[in-house]
């Protein structure tokens, strides 16, 4: 697949004017892409077939098509052009900012994906709509499901039988199961493309570096907070992951979807917990409807300390992974100091 065998490369002498070495031949020239006309004298004419063979050749190694990827995260979307630089198209689905439990795609979605070489999902059960993928791609494109590939955490389920337990699909709030993804991903598009794993380890890598040096800078951000402040009450539960890696415990208003209303009675249990605990701020998400916040914040007197990203890249600064992530750090930890 891809690099020479399948650029098609064809010249042909399209016209010749006047005799001898004052003529000119126009060339014309394609290779796989919009054809190129040229004038050229014919006693230059060896030389140019030579110039013409290595262009050919030489363009042929760096222009093979792009790996058509889509992805159902905007973190995928990310992971997916830094891994692939420019030997990826990148079609994220879900965008930045919105809502990836409401997510459903729409017919423009499936003709894209229909079209992928390698579909990225979270997975963990956030994608319910993976069947109508695979039907679009009638078995033509590589699934590829990052957060299966790393252990989940279970939490209560909000509804259902008592000690039920659902698995939790926040996993990219943790930034070890980040450099996971990045080596799922880098090994997912080697499959796909075996002549360019190379590229994809030294992007893998550098990327991995900065990961590495965000987890270092999070840790002593954090170490600035108290064991005992260490308390994060949220729109819905989506930082158990973030939690575990950095100590902190979770009180969140919603489950695990954002679209679960919380019971009078969780709100009074967390009303109680707030004041209890001294919980000095809570924090908002901007895909979900803070007003249980606002009511917290009434009755409390904990502050809204600010919006966090939980569900995916956000806007401004948190447009990309380690701004997000930085930008929920700082957050957290000015808040709640
Ligand atoms: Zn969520």
């Amino acid at each position: 697949m891809g690099g020479l065998d399948k650029m098609n490369c064809m010249w042909r002498k399209v016209h010749h004017r006047g005799e001898g070495s004052g003529g000119v031949s126009l060339l014309h020239l394609s290779c796989n892409r919009d054809p190129l006309v040229l004038s050229f004298s014919p006693m230059k004419e060896g030389l140019f077939f030579s110039l013409t063979l290595f262009w050919c050749c030489f363009a042929t190694g760096v222009a093979a098509e792009p790996v058509r990827v889509s992805t159902f995260s905007s973190v995928l979307t990310e992971l997916a052009e830094r891994v692939g630089g420019p030997l990826v198209t990148v079609t994220g689905h879900v965008a930045a900012g919105s809502d990836p439990h409401e997510f459903e795609p729409k017919p423009s979605d499936l003709k894209v994906v229909s079209r992928a070489d390698l579909v990225l999902l979270s997975a963990k059960h956030l994608e319910g709509y993976v069947g109508k993928l695979r039907e679009a791609t009638d078995g033509r494109a590589r699934f590829m499901e990052v957060g299966a590939q790393m252990p989940s955490l279970w939490q209560e389920a909000e509804s259902g039988r008592a000690g039920e337990k659902v698995e939790d699909p926040h996993w990219w709030n943790s930034v070890g199961n980040m450099r996971r993804a990045v080596a799922v991903v880098r090994d997912a598009l080697t499959e796909v493309r075996p002549e360019q794993k190379e590229a994809f380890g030294v992007n893998a890598r550098a990327y991995e570096k900065e990961l590495l040096e965000l987890d270092k800078w999070a840790r002593a951000k954090v170490a600035e907070l108290p064991r005992d402040k260490r308390k994060l009450v949220t729109s819905h539960d989506a930082l158990q992951y973030f939690a575990k890696d950095y100590g902190f415990k979770v009180y969140p208003v919603s489950g695990l979807t954002s679209a679960e209303q919380p019971s009078s009675r969780k709100v009074a249990d967390l009303l109680k917990i707030i004041k209890e605990q001294r919980v000095k701020a809570v924090f908002a998400e901007d895909t979900v409807n803070p007003k249980v916040l606002q009511q917290i914040t009434a009755e409390t007197g904990a502050v809204l300390g600010g919006q966090l990203w939980v569900d995916g890249l956000g806007t401004g600064e948190a447009a990309n992974y380690l701004g997000m992530f930085r930008h929920n750090v700082n957050t957290v930890v000015e808040a709640l100091k």
